[in-house]
């Protein structure tokens, strides 16, 4: 049987870069479902279909094609065979991801396929409910945190590297209600899992959280 670590956490709190350096460490694929409900969401606008239609938001992600690919040290994020990777951060997706992922059937629909990913390989997969709710039996839950104005700084800077005409102080207000929305949806929304560790990476770099976490890894009898 496969073993899946699970990450889960606020808004850039480091998930995607401490995680995929983690699954490089001990040999595990590296999934981050945000990307799965991003390239659902993409299709959706991409295709001007209703975001605020449960059953047409549903439909997508019931026949959503996406896979993730390792390319040169780095992961890409293919749609129907479209590397799309680039797409998926920018502010009219990340502006109605929230809106779709909190829509029960399409969460039911993307936990299938996140429980059928970690049922084939060994798995660090990332994410807001994946030690609570899509593999709650895991060995090793991981909790990130970091000050909200530092993962704002984070945000602001991968964004800007990317040519976005945002200023910090709307990068910070949009990722506190986006983290807001995550947490208050009825449909299994954003929190720590009880039995997850907790990590608070304000201080601390990538490696340095990596180190954390490999150590964590060791204790658990999992290498
Ligand atoms: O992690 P990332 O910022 O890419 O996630 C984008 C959005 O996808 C989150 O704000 C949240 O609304 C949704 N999401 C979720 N459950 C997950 C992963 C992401 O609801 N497991």
């Amino acid at each position: 049987m496969s073993e899946v670590i699970t990450i889960d956490g606020p808004t850039s709190s480091g998930k995607s870069s401490v995680g995929h350096l983690f699954s490089a460490n001990i040999g595990f694929q590296f999934i981050d479902t945000g990307a799965i409900y991003r390239a659902g969401s993409l299709f959706i606008l991409e295709n001007n279909l209703s975001t605020a239609d449960e059953n047409v938001c549903a439909k997508v992600f019931e026949n959503l094609n996406v896979e993730f690919k390792e390319i040169d040290g780095s992961q890409r994020i293919f749609l129907d065979g479209k590397d799309i990777t680039e797409k998926l951060h920018l502010p009219q997706v990340t502006k109605v991801v929230p809106i779709i992922a909190a829509f029960p059937k399409v969460r039911e629909l993307s936990k299938k396929i996140q429980r059928k990913i970690g049922s084939l390989q060994n798995t660090v997969m990332t994410g807001r409910d994946i030690g609570t709710e899509i593999f709650p039996d895991s060995k090793l839950k991981i909790f990130l945190t970091a000050s909200p104005e530092i993962r704002a700084k984070r945000r602001y800077e991968q964004l800007k590297q990317k040519d976005l005409d945002i200023s910090y102080e709307k990068v910070l207000e949009e990722m506190l209600k986006r983290d807001e929305a995550d947490s208050i949806r009825e449909a299994s929304p954003f929190r720590k899992p009880d039995d997850a560790v907790e990590i608070d990476t304000t201080n601390l770099t990538t490696k340095q959280t990596v180190e954390k976490m490999l150590e964590l890894f060791k204790a658990r009898g999992l290498s």
